[in-house]
């Protein structure tokens, strides 16, 4: 069907209301819900096709986070529905407040490849959670898995509520032009900007869920051993290519050369001697990627990994030192296993240093001290994180994920998705029993009853 034909059909069904109600609503969450358990072989298979991840990895980063939110939603979606009473001011006497959820409408979702199930499938539930008619772009770079959410989908939904539209470039500039009333975006800053200049045309209401160069500190008093643990399951799960990845590490100057030794244990414990022939270890998504990643290798050194297969395209768990902030590696997002580490000396510099760049997606904070956490969280702005952890807060249904500045606008997850997808209408009921004239003009302080 062609996308202009897609989108009538989906505004069309939209309008009958269908969409609505809570009971359907529910019943789509649950057919989602039984098509991904039915599926899951694979979709783990396709993810271990497109990105070699662990049956590990896949369930526990893309298919459990699915079904978790899912299972939020349903047990919270009757509430969130609900109308929501506020207070009236005194000079509103005799009438009620309170705002309506009501759904957005049509919504377009365009997903990454590097969690090509996970970050789909999180936002599609936001979308029916809301009442939304979708239609979902997967990425072209992740086509096995992009290839099983298609058949999922059309074998579960119809197409005027749910659709697919699979496609690169081209397919995602066609559907941007289409009148969808909510766009929500996965990918690089870049596209993210091309995005909203299309939903400008239209005011389309737009979620930009974006990247960046997300710090991570590691101050003196940190519990080093754990922190190395913490961080290179942070870094180096799908190969580091997780949005929310450390993208480079701050370490005060007195604890490199031990969390250097405890990250070199890390890594030998999590992926044995050769991680290039582990099966746990994942491989970067295209050539294209590899190479770019091959050019961050030449700047400073490389104290741990760096080797590499040009066959199955993948690297091996690096840690470089030496570099400088001027070195490509440190001016443009890694999102890949190699790791460089800079040296502080004072809190302060770390601070002015996040500061002069752009606001980070996540930022990771390992220290014993409540006074230098906190510090650090008030003083520099970020989209979310962790203290004394990596990558956890993402798996939370409680708590919105989204970047601010350059690295996103707006948050989800749990009940943010629900608003994300919502519009609050904003309703104030008046009595008929009595008026007050006094805002009439040329009238005179009373009441009068009707
Ligand atoms: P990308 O921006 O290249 O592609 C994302 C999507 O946009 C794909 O579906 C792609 O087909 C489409 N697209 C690409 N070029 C386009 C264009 N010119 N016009 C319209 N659509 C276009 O991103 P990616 O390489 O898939 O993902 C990597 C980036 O995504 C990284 O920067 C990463 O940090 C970010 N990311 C962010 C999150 C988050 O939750 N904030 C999650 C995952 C990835």
């Amino acid at each position: 069907m062609a996308i202009r034909e897609l989108m009538e059909q989906q505004k069309k069904y939209y309008h009958t209301g269908a969409t609505r109600g809570l009971d359907f609503r529910l019943a789509q969450l649950r057919k989602l819900k039984q098509a991904i358990v039915d599926r899951e072989s694979e979709i783990i298979q396709a993810l271990r096709t497109d990105l070699n991840k662990s049956e590990k990895e896949a369930y526990a980063f893309e298919i459990s986070i699915v079904y978790q939110e899912i299972a939020h939603v349903i047990k919270h979606l009757k509430r969130w529905m609900k109308p929501k009473k506020v207070k009236t001011p005194m000079t509103h006497s005799g009438s009620r407040s309170y705002m309506i959820p009501e759904p957005l409408g049509a919504a377009l979702i365009i997903a990454p490849w590097n969690y090509p199930f996970m970050l789909a499938f999180d936002p599609l539930v936001g979308a029916i959670a809301a009442g939304n008619t979708v239609v979902l772009k997967p990425s072209e770079l992740a086509p096995a898995v992009s290839a099983v959410m298609t058949s999922l989908l059309r074998a579960t939904f119809e197409p005027q509520y749910i659709a697919v539209v699979e496609g690169g470039v081209e397919a995602s500039s066609e559907l941007l032009e289409q009148p969808f009333d909510k766009i929500f975006f996965t990918g690089s800053v870049a596209v993210g900007k091309i995005v909203m200049e299309a939903a400008s045309k239209r005011l389309t209401r737009v979620t930009l869920e974006l990247g960046g160069k997300s710090p991570c500190i590691v101050h003196h008093d940190a519990q080093l051993k754990l922190a190395a643990q913490r961080i290179a399951f942070g870094k180096y799960s799908n190969a580091g290519q997780t949005c929310v990845a450390p993208d480079y590490l701050l370490v005060h100057r007195s604890v490199e050369d031990k969390l250097l030794a405890y990250l070199q244990e890390a890594i030998q414990s999590f992926y044995g001697d050769k991680p290039l022939l582990s099966p746990e270890y994942g491989k970067i998504i295209s050539r294209r990627h590899y190479e770019r990643l091959q050019h961050f290798m030449k700047d400073g050194k490389v104290v741990i990994g760096g080797d590499a297969n040009d066959q199955t395209l993948q690297i091996e768990p690096t840690v470089l030192e030496a570099v400088t902030w001027d070195m490509p590696v440190m001016q443009e997002e890694i999102f890949g296993p190699i790791l460089p580490i800079l040296t502080y000396d004072s809190l302060d510099e770390v601070v002015g240093l996040i500061q002069a760049r752009p606001k980070p997606l996540a930022l990771y904070v390992f220290s014993e001290d409540k006074k230098v956490q906190d510090a650090l969280l008030e003083r520099i702005s970020f989209g979310g994180g962790c203290v004394n952890d990596t990558l956890m807060h993402f798996g939370s249904t409680h708590l919105p994920v989204g970047g601010v500045g350059e690295s996103g606008m707006g948050s989800y997850h749990g009940e943010m998705s629900f608003h994300i997808f919502s519009h609050m209408k904003s309703i104030l009921k008046q009595t008929t029993m009595f008026d007050i004239p006094f805002r009439y003009p040329s009238s005179k302080m009373g009441l009068k009853i009707i």
